[in-house]
């Protein structure tokens, strides 16, 4: 899908409305991660150079009406050191005063606006709402791929008011997606993994037709495994996917996608000090769990991936939060990093653990993307729609 890029709009003199996800993690009101915010600059530093004014609306956590807890105020003296200026702030939100705000802006000047979510009508995709937002500016951009799952106003029913396009941070994630899945460079692997099928159903159906390997791990493995008669001792298992994962079993060949299953395992009988120790399939006893693959599994999938030329991956191959379970999720995710450093594949990896482990074993640069977006990531996977991407279409 070709969305209509930010570079397309006149900005010039313009107030340029700014969709941005600054939802950044927050501990006794210190900013943990800024990686958010800084995603904006590429965006908001154009429309600076091209002479507009920059008026950033976002939303922070999930305020029930107006809740000074939640405002976005806390966020400007941090914005103000990434943009290396003034950063202007609207108290009302969207409101008449918001709106003669921005009238008095001059051109290169930031404003931040109070939390969207304060206003019942921006979940709800209220027209009026929708309306009244697009007030406050003359054009409109989306720069956050995170929130465009959402049909909410200032992602959905706003572009129907103004001209509007896709921001820098939009445009690469949908760009490195299609690069994945679209118009790969063959083969294609696909690393999934995580805790449950349940959650990944939706995945593992709209890549088995797509990529050339998909590799599994985590707990999504243990139910494959159980499908396929191992006894797994009491590894997490969803007995009520033992069928489905037969029947996606069965089903991949046909689709011309090899699956790929652990062939050894870490396990332990608690996470903490059961004394981990790595075995083959056959002999794990009752009492033990797998939490990670096994290092033969680990040599398996690194060369299956030295022959494939783009590499996806969502959910850690173990208990990656808990030490020496993570061992399997660090190697791959070096090895990938430097398959890609050596130019050999285009790797992308998202979802909320998967990127915090692929950090935690410093392989996160070394990566072609990570996405910044969890739940819009792996809808986008799955093959779904996203209305705040689709109303962008050129
Ligand atoms: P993401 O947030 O990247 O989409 P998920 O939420 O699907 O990933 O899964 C991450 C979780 O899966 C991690 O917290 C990890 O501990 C857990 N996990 C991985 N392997 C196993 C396993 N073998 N048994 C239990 N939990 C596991
Ligand atoms: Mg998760």
């Amino acid at each position: 899908m070709t969305l209509k890029s930010y570079h397309t709009l006149d900005v010039q003199g313009k107030r340029v409305l700014i969709r941005v996800d600054f939802n950044v993690p927050v501990k006794s009101g210190k900013i943990l991660d800024d990686t958010r915010l800084r995603a904006a600059l590429p965006t908001v530093k154009d429309v600076q150079a091209r002479g507009g004014k920059v008026i950033l609306l976002t939303h922070f956590g999930r305020p029930k009406g107006r809740d000074p807890l939640l405002s976005t105020a806390f966020l400007q003296p941090t914005l103000e050191e990434i943009f290396e200026g003034p950063v202007l702030f609207a108290p009302d939100g969207v409101a008449p005063s918001s709106v003669a705000t921005t009238q008095h802006l001059q051109d290169g000047e930031i404003l931040l606006v109070e939390n969207l979510r304060f206003h019942a009508g921006e979940e709800k995709n209220d027209p009026t709402f929708a309306k009244e937002l697009a007030l406050l500016g003359d054009v409109y951009i989306n720069d956050s791929f995170s929130i465009s799952h959402r049909a909410h106003a200032s992602v959905e029913g706003i572009t129907k008011h103004l001209p509007s396009a896709a921001g820098a941070c939009l445009l690469q994630e949908v760009e490195a997606v299609a690069r994945a899945l679209t118009h790969p460079k063959l083969p294609v692997a696909a690393l999934v993994a995580g805790s449950k099928i349940s959650t990944k159903l939706a995945l593992l159906e709209n890549l088995l037709p797509k990529v050339d390997f998909l590799i599994l791990g985590g707990g999504i493995a243990n139910t494959f495994l159980r499908a396929q008669g191992y006894p797994i001792g009491s590894s997490l298992v969803e007995e009520d996917m033992i069928h489905t994962a037969q029947q996606i079993l069965e089903k991949a060949p046909l689709q011309d996608c090899r699956i790929v299953l652990p062939r050894d395992a870490v396990v332990a009988e608690t996470l903490e000090g059961g004394n981990p120790h790595t075995t083959t399939l056959d002999p794990i006893k009752p009492t033990e769990k797998i939490f990670d693959i096994g290092p033969q599994t680990v040599t398996l999938i690194q060369e299956i991936l030295d022959t494939c030329q783009t590499i996806v991956w969502n959910g850690p191959m173990g208990v990656f939060e808990v030490a020496p379970f993570h061992e399997g999720t660090a190697k791959l995710a070096q090895h990938v990093g430097s398959l890609t450093q050596k130019g050999q594949v285009f790797s992308i990896a998202g979802g909320g653990e998967t990127v915090a482990a692929i950090t935690s074993a410093g392989a996160a640069p070394l990566f072609s993307y990570l996405s910044l977006a969890g739940g819009a990531f792996l809808e986008y996977l799955e093959g779904k729609t996203l209305p705040g991407v689709s109303a962008l279409k050129a």
